[in-house]
């Protein structure tokens, strides 16, 4: 930290991701990217040609895949906005819908970005915890008179809440604005895009990241009401107006049309985790019931620190939070299925010694 840092950050922690080891010598199940590639659509679009263009800014209006994506999802184009990753869409969400006066409530067990960036804006946090089995009450949701944001499916947690819920917590604030953060929801999830004709005062964000492949692209898109997607862009036009670069702009167009692509491999994903929590079940480890590409797991025989460890040294990676409640579980990607027999190889030696 230097001298100069402004006191206000010196306050901030800043979110710690999960590790990206650069020699690929590792099982990668740590941070919920897809075990498959691009669909070969995505490889095409971005050519030699795209990248000879790239000495171009890209549209800020994005227009080529808004028309793409609002056929998609069944909306106009200004219900949607692109953005670089849906990190940057909840980002944006929040400093347009809250501020000091205006909190932003979120679960105490969820994605740990909602706090970091509240802290960075000085937005206060208002923390609601989750049940004791990790399910989220939507009552407790029931007019806040405050900004919400819930993850559906939660991570870590993989749970999902029904749309209905969801309804119900919009109707119960029709004063705020209620972001649903669907980065699984392709994984057995109950998307809320359909409500957005309903309710003025909902927002959705979906992420190219895991059930598309493109992680690395960077894209995300903020789908609701054409006011609330204004307001979006208010901010993303004061801020960088060029935040999604063409290359990516391209090879997400491409993700969206091969809609055979994302079945197969979405699909792959969700019988993969079925065997594996079964085959996690038969060595005494309880599961959630993920709706999600991942699975949230706690052994009865060894601790989730020491599990994450010793499955470090056997060269898997998983993902484990030193975090209350939640310390003694595993929250682990699922790859493909000759990956997660990798993962069950190492952790039957490793409840053997
Ligand atoms: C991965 C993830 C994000 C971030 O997605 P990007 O599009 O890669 O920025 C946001 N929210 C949740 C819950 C996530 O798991």
């Amino acid at each position: 930290m230097s001298k100069f840092l402004s006191p206000r950050l010196a306050g901030v922690t800043p979110y710690t991701p999960g590790e990206q080891p650069q020699d690929q010598k590792y099982i990668k199940l740590n941070t919920n990217e897809s075990p498959y590639p691009p669909s070969p659509a995505v490889v095409e679009a971005v050519n030699k040609a795209e990248v000879e263009k790239l000495r171009l800014y890209s549209d800020p209006a994005c227009a080529d895949l808004l028309k793409t994506a609002a056929k998609h999802f069944g909306l106009k184009p200004n219900q949607i906005m692109p953005g670089n990753g849906s990190d940057e869409n909840l980002f944006f969400a929040i400093r347009a819908f809250c501020d000091e006066q205006h909190p932003l409530a979120y679960a105490d067990i969820t994605y740990g970005c909602y706090g970091v960036w509240c802290g960075l804006m000085n937005i206060p946090s208002d923390i609601i915890p989750l049940k004791e089995d990790f399910t989220l009450d939507p009552a407790d949701y029931y007019n806040k008179n405050e900004t919400i944001v819930i993850a559906n499916p939660n991570a870590p947690t993989g749970l999902a809440l029904p749309r209905s819920a969801i309804e119900g917590i919009l109707k119960a604030n029709p004063d705020n604005v209620v972001i649903i953060d669907e980065a699984y929801v392709d994984f057995g999830g109950e998307s809320c895009v359909p409500l957005i004709d309903k309710y003025d005062n909902l927002l959705v964000v979906q992420t190219f990241s895991k059930s598309r492949q493109l992680a690395g692209a960077r894209l995300g898109l903020a789908m609701g009401n054409e006011n609330l997607i204004a307001d979006l862009n208010r901010v993303k036009f004061s801020l960088n107006p060029y935040n999604v670069n063409r290359l990516t702009l391209k090879a997400g167009q491409a993700a969206l049309e091969d809609t055979a692509y994302f079945d197969k491999t979405r699909s792959a994903i969700i019988e993969t985790r079925q065997w594996t929590k079964k085959e996690l079940e038969k060595r005494g480890f309880i599961c959630t019931d993920s709706r999600s590409n991942f699975l949230f797991a706690e052994s009865d025989k060894k601790d989730g620190g020491e599990l994450y460890r010793k499955l470090k040294e056997k060269g898997v990676l998983v993902r484990h939070f030193d975090a209350p409640r939640i310390s003694n579980r595993l929250r682990i990607t699922i790859g493909t299925p000759e990956e997660m027999q990798a993962l069950l190889a190492a952790l039957d030696a490793i409840l053997e010694e």
